[in-house]
């Protein structure tokens, strides 16, 4: 169908009707592509641009110098295998009349441009929830009717102003890189003063340099850029792709950035550094991005392996810069690399070693006034022909509120989204119906190859929409519950990352005023697919459909648990290991020991040293945790995790580090007796003897006096809860705090958490069975000894820190622990650590997410000695 949205068409046809199934805003690679697949969907489409061609970003950003930094076999389509013979990239990163070319290629390939209405923007969009159609608004003040809306508007498509005072001063040209003029500039034998230097800054500068008479670039803040290495598409690239290039374009949509990159196995500082700088060096010859996450997994989560790549990357930078305080002002030190978007270059730092080059660092001299001639800082005036800005976008929500859209009962999207976006999916947002986004905040875009986020999105919109018009469904929206969870899971995601460290437009932080939220989604490219799969699968988890057919609501959270821990069970999953309950007691232990071998080991402390000391029947084993500071300091007797059967005084030892570093106690932690060899109550008094002689030696030991507090986790919980109990019946020994982590502490009875998370989050139902059963008869396990809370009374017990995990077996005895103490008079903290599983908190340096609750235990601990024993 073919309209004149010039007109009013809505009023024109009168058929109560929408105009159009789908109303698209944007004609960039995101438009043009939504425009092809609905057609091929048989539903009518439009779609509205500003520009007065196709093309989008690169329309727009004419700017000399201006190249895809993603390599362009990769940055295309691969919805057309046909265009893939058809096209021939001419080198590694295409220019941008190249990429404009290939836009133009396609549009005209699948005859896109007739359902194109160009120099045409969108002011306006209102949901009519009478008719359930949108009412979209040309600034012209045509009027067209959608069933269903998509702004496919960009996520770097609105420019961000100057904000410079007297900007407008300036008499001669100013030229910013995201509105360049079609026909070029010629910098020749002209002064210029740059402004910016991101991606487009120092993409621009060298080519602005290499005609200029006089350069002066104005830096705020300096960016990580690595060289392009541009030339001939990498042989090695050509042969991946023509060996299969559908299982390509699959491993891509797979991937984490939407490159097909080997996964990388070890972190940064794993490895010896010539090992590291050697790795280092090859992905500075690569000239690809994303190249250094081949190499390391930790760099966007470790500070310290960040720091190398950082590090390594300033060197190079003082190796080409010749003049020094030129070469130390052009190396980033206020962010980590990677957490503001990194740049690939061609001769960018050799560019300030020219003699008309000159760098004016804004962080010392600030710039004070534009001028009518030139640029004003604190120190000095400079005099200008041409000014140019390359200061950047308002991004992923700029082009996005810029447009009043109206949902549901009168509210704007601008409105709803002032304290940030909330989205599902970065795809819908609640109080908008039928309403869509590409590469919307909270979905991977801009941390990707944007081409195959975008593809993946046009795939589910135009997907979501068809099956919707087969299934008699006319409205599709989000709902609460599945938004809230979607903007936690986006914010647990970037918490475990370094990214929000840094003051980068991925965080807003590039535009005065806008909210501190981080924008994208850092879950990567293939699990958000398959999330948003699932979602699907699902019935639509956390939407609401409507229409003849009726309505459905299959409301839910998609991804529940913490991100690391997900990946965390994925690989364990893909490892495909033996139950333990399904081996033999002596088996399972050595595989125990084995993986426990294979984990990080945790911080340093002081001093560790190994002793005995008198159990109920014999030695038992014991390790201490010295802190590096001056003694005494207070102890903390530490049981260990295992079901009563697996384990030692060892075995739990990255954690007993972290909690010695974080908390400044010493923690002794203890063996106790196993079984099978040795039943229920065996492993409670050995546990009950070892606080004995702790609290008896606590000087010896280095202890500070006056009460002891006891730890443990899972098993060691129980036990440690076990001790707390006897000891207060006994009268001694004085104990100040229980910190509890996940803890057993009733074995006769089933609670709802052990069905529910029976299976697939590490300890199992039928692996908890298996411990129970080699520790304790099942007569035995209503004493309060192996159960305690079943113990007649918990009044008078020492404080507790309390910690169960939402997907762990164990959680409801524990809850019911805490509750229970409560009600018992006893002070209680009790975290409930969302999104966690049995083994998340137990998992120093792997479990990152766990590391904020890590520190609320030793929090407790120092709590413990702080206060009076509520005893
Ligand atoms: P855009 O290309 O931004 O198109 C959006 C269109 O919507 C524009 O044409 C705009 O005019 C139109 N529009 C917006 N608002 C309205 C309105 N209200 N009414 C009517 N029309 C409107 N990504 C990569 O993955 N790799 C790269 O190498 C890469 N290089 C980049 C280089 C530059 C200089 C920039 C700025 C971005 C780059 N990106 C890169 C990101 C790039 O934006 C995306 O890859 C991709 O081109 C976005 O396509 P799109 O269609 O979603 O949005
Ligand atoms: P940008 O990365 O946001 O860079 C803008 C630059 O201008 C920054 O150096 C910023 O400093 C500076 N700036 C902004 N306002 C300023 C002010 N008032 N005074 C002084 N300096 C100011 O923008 P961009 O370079 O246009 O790139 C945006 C994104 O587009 C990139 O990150 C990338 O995703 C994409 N892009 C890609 C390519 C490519 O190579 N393919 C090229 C261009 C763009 P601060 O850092 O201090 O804010």
């Amino acid at each position: 169908m073919s309209v004149d949205v010039n007109e009013d068409i809505s009023e024109s046809t009168g058929t109560g009707r929408p105009d159009f199934d789908v109303v698209v805003v944007g004609a960039g690679m995101a438009g043009l592509y939504l425009l092809y697949r609905l057609r091929h969907l048989g539903l009518s489409a439009v779609a509205l641009e500003a520009a007065d061609d196709v093309g989008g970003t690169w329309y727009w950003n004419r700017y000399p110098g201006a190249r895809c930094d993603i390599q362009s076999i990769d940055y295309s389509y691969s919805f057309d295998p046909e265009l893939e013979s058809e096209w021939e990239w001419s080198e590694k990163y295409a220019t941008q009349p190249e990429i404009l070319r290939y836009l133009q290629f396609v549009a005209d390939k699948h005859d896109l441009r007739r359902d194109i209405r160009f120099s045409t923007r969108v002011g306006a969009a209102k949901w009519d929830d009478a008719s359930s159609m949108w009412r979209v608004r040309t600034d012209a003040g045509a009027e067209v009717t959608c069933r269903h809306y998509v702004m496919a508007t960009g996520c770097l498509s609105m420019p961000k102003g100057p904000e410079i005072r007297g900007a407008e001063r300036f008499a001669g040209p100013v030229y910013f890189t995201s509105r360049w003029p079609h026909d070029g500039v010629d910098f020749t034998g002209l002064r210029v003063g740059v402004i910016g230097t991101g991606s487009s800054g120092i993409q621009s500068i060298p080519i602005i340099a290499s005609q200029a008479s006089e350069l002066t670039v104005f830096q705020r803040t300096p960016n990580f850029s690595m060289p392009a290495g541009n030339g001939p598409i990498p042989e090695q690239k050509l042969a991946a792709i023509a060996a299969d290039p559908e299982a390509y374009r699959r491993e891509a949509r797979l991937s984490g950035a939407g490159v097909p990159m080997p996964k990388p196995t070890v972190g940064a500082l794993q490895v010896s550094e010539a090992e590291r700088l050697e790795a280092f060096e090859r992905v500075w010859r690569q000239g690809e991005l994303l190249a250094v996450n081949s190499e390391f997994n930790d760099l966007s989560i470790r500070r310290e392996a960040n720091d190398t790549f950082a590090e390594f990357i300033r060197n190079k930078i003082r190796s080409t810069v010749h003049d020094r305080e030129t070469a130390e002002t052009l190396c980033p030190t206020d962010h980590p690399v990677g957490s503001k978007r990194p740049c690939l270059d061609t001769n960018y730092y050799e560019t300030f070693n020219l003699p008309h080059v000159r760098l004016v660092d804004l962080r010392k001299d600030p710039i004070s006034t534009i001028t009518e001639t030139g640029i004003d800082t604190s120190n000095e005036s400079f005099e200008f022909d041409v000014i140019v800005y390359a200061t950047g976008f308002d991004a992923m929500t700029g082009a996005l509120v810029a447009v009043d859209i109206e949902g549901r009962d009168g509210v704007t999207l601008k409105d709803k989204w002032a304290a940030g976006p909330r989205t599902y999916l970065g795809l819908t947002t609640v109080g908008f119906p039928n309403f869509f986004m590409v590469t919307g905040p909270g979905s991977p875009s801009v941390l990707s190859n944007m081409v195959v986020s975008i593809e993946q999105h046009v795939d589910w919109i135009t997907d979501c929409v068809s099956d919707l018009r087969d299934r008699g469904y006319t409205t599709i929206e989000p709902t609460e519950t599945a938004e809230a969870g979607w903007v936690q899971h986006v914010n647990d995601c970037a918490d475990i990352t370094l990214f929000p460290s840094a003051n980068s437009w991925y965080m807003g932080a590039n535009v005065p005023g806008k909210p501190r939220v981080f924008l994208p989604y850092v879950g990567g490219v293939g699990p958000y697919r398959i999330t948003c799969d699932r979602v699907v699968d699902e019935g639509y988890l956390g939407f609401r459909l409507a229409g003849d057919a009726g309505t459905q609501c299959h409301d839910g959270v998609v991804n529940r648990l913490q991100p690391d821990v997900a990946m965390l069970l994925q690989t364990l999953a893909e490892l495909g290991l033996p139950p333990l309950e399904s081996l033999p007691v002596p088996e399972a232990r050595a595989f125990n020991e084995a993986i426990s071998a294979q984990r990080p080991p945790g911080p340093e402390v002081g001093d560790v040293a190994d002793g005995t000391l008198p159990g109920a029947e014999g030695e038992l084993n014991y390790r201490i945790y010295r802190p590096a500071t001056p003694g005494p300091h207070p102890i903390v007797v530490y049981f260990h995790g295992g079901g009563w059967v697996l384990g030692s005084h060892v075995s739990d030892e990255p954690l007993c580090r972290d909690l010695c570093v974080r908390s400044g106690a010493l923690i002794v932690s203890v063996d106790y007796r196993h079984g099978p060899e040795t039943r229920f109550p065996a492993a409670a008094n050995d546990a009950i003897a070892a606080v004995y002689w702790v609290a008896a030696n606590a000087e010896s030991l280095g202890g500070a006096p006056g009460g002891l507090a006891v730890a443990g986790w899972s098993a060691g919980g129980n036990l440690a809860a076990v001790a707390c109990q006897q000891a207060r019946w006994a009268g001694e020994p004085e104990i100040v705090g229980q910190l509890l982590i996940a803890p057993a502490t009733d074995g006769a009875s089933e609670w709802p958490s052990m069905a529910e998370n029976a299976e697939g989050y590490a300890l199992t139902a039928s692996l908890m069975d298996w411990f129970w059963n080699n520790y304790a008869d099942p007569a035995d396990r209503s004493d309060a000894k192996a159960s305690p809370l079943r113990a007649e009374s918990l009044a008078g017990l020492p404080r507790a820190a309390i910690f169960t995990c939402e997907f762990d077996p164990l959680r409801d005895e524990g809850d019911a622990y805490a509750a229970a103490l409560v009600a018992a008079g006893v002070d209680v903290e009790h975290v409930q650590c969302r999104g966690h599983i049995h083994t998340s908190l137990h998992a120093v340096d792997v479990i990152i997410s766990g590391a904020p609750l890590r520190a609320r235990m030793a929090a407790a601990i120092q709590g413990f000695f702080r206060s009076p024993n509520a005893t």
